[in-house]
């Protein structure tokens, strides 16, 4: 089953890497991704994200630029099994020569630093998808979940949301065609991108708070919302954002991953859900371990009961629906 997914934080970690001064090949390492892996894993498109952690990175752009600089430098040097994509178009000319493709998003809104020339130059480099914050306040907006009242657990962040730049931003990435995505965002600010936005948007990865209860994930009003809208949302292999008791201490299982996307299509109707597995950006999953794993998910969801059209839609037929609509 060909795979699509909507998140990974690969970038980052080989960058992190390589400033060690090791060597790093994104064609073969020991990352949960890996070109090698998403071959035996038969991906027809990864989403790179360039993350950001705001608190280490003096200039949140300067890191977007030197992680995407590390993606152009892998991309070349693997022309011959990925190519980057910058349009729908691109990934079926991709597809036709029999190769992978990989799509470059930003992970942490604060890069473009709520200059619209800045996220114009990030489109230019071939950026298509962007989260409006991480975990950390920024220009645009106020994150998932708030620490201050409640020092002992994470609670959704409800009073706040987008800001002015925030608007100004998401109307430019709309008219310029990249990609707004609310993962990470707060509840309010989730609303208030339904309320701004014109075109369909994402949560690329964010699973179902009925299911497991952190803030990360998205309420049953809100997959309602997207699914609306023509969106979608990526299942992400997080424990913490799995388990149904919200402790992240059962580490991903197939079952509970199952239980989300079967969930997300009981709310939103089975063109909603897609992946965003998180790979590299979270700890192992032991049923699956890296992208090489993934299709034990594809048959998890076909004992579970799902159909072999909803495991297609969910392995990459909505998110591509989406990127033709928007790419
Ligand atoms: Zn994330």
């Amino acid at each position: 089953m060909r795979v699509v997914d909507m998140h990974c934080d690969t970038l980052s970690v080989l960058l992190r890497r390589e400033r060690e001064g090791q060597e790093v090949s994104l064609r073969q390492n020991d990352c949960m991704v890996s070109l090698e892996k998403m071959r035996r894993g038969d991906y027809g498109l990864q989403t790179f994200a360039a993350f950001i952690y705001a608190p280490e990175a003096e200039n949140p752009l300067e890191e977007a630029l030197s992680q995407i600089d590390l993606f152009e430098r892998q991309m070349e040097e693997n022309e011959d099994w990925i190519r980057p994509v910058r349009s729908y178009r691109e990934i079926e000319e991709t597809w036709d020569q029999g190769l992978m493709c990989a799509l470059l998003s930003v992970e942490e809104g604060g890069a473009c630093k709520g200059n619209p020339a800045f996220l114009r130059t990030l489109y230019r480099l071939g950026v298509r998808m962007m989260t409006l914050t991480w975990n950390f306040e920024n220009e645009l907006a106020y994150p998932n979940q708030s620490r201050r009242e409640h020092p002992h657990g994470v609670v959704p962040e409800e009073a706040r949301g987008l800001k002015e730049k925030g608007i100004e931003i998401i109307e430019e990435m709309e008219r310029i065609g990249m990609i707004v995505d609310v993962s990470h965002l707060s509840d309010k600010g989730f609303w208030e991108v339904y309320e701004h936005a014109k075109k369909p948007f994402i949560a690329s990865h964010s699973n179902a708070r009925s299911v497991c209860p952190h803030p990360r994930n998205l309420t049953d009003e809100m997959i309602r919302a997207l699914a609306e809208r023509g969106g979608v949302a990526g299942l992400n292999y997080c424990a913490a954002f799995l388990d149904s008791d919200g402790t992240g201490t059962h580490a991903g299982r197939l079952e509970e991953m199952s239980a989300h996307v079967r969930h997300l299509i009981k709310v939103g109707g089975e063109d909603l859900v897609g992946l965003g597995s998180d790979y590299d950006g979270i700890s192992k999953t032991p049923d699956m371990g890296g992208c090489d794993g993934i299709q034990k998910l594809a048959a998890r969801l076909h004992k579970d009961g799902l159909t072999a059209g909803q495991i297609e839609k969910v392995f990459y037929g909505n998110v591509l629906r989406v990127f033709r609509e928007l790419l």
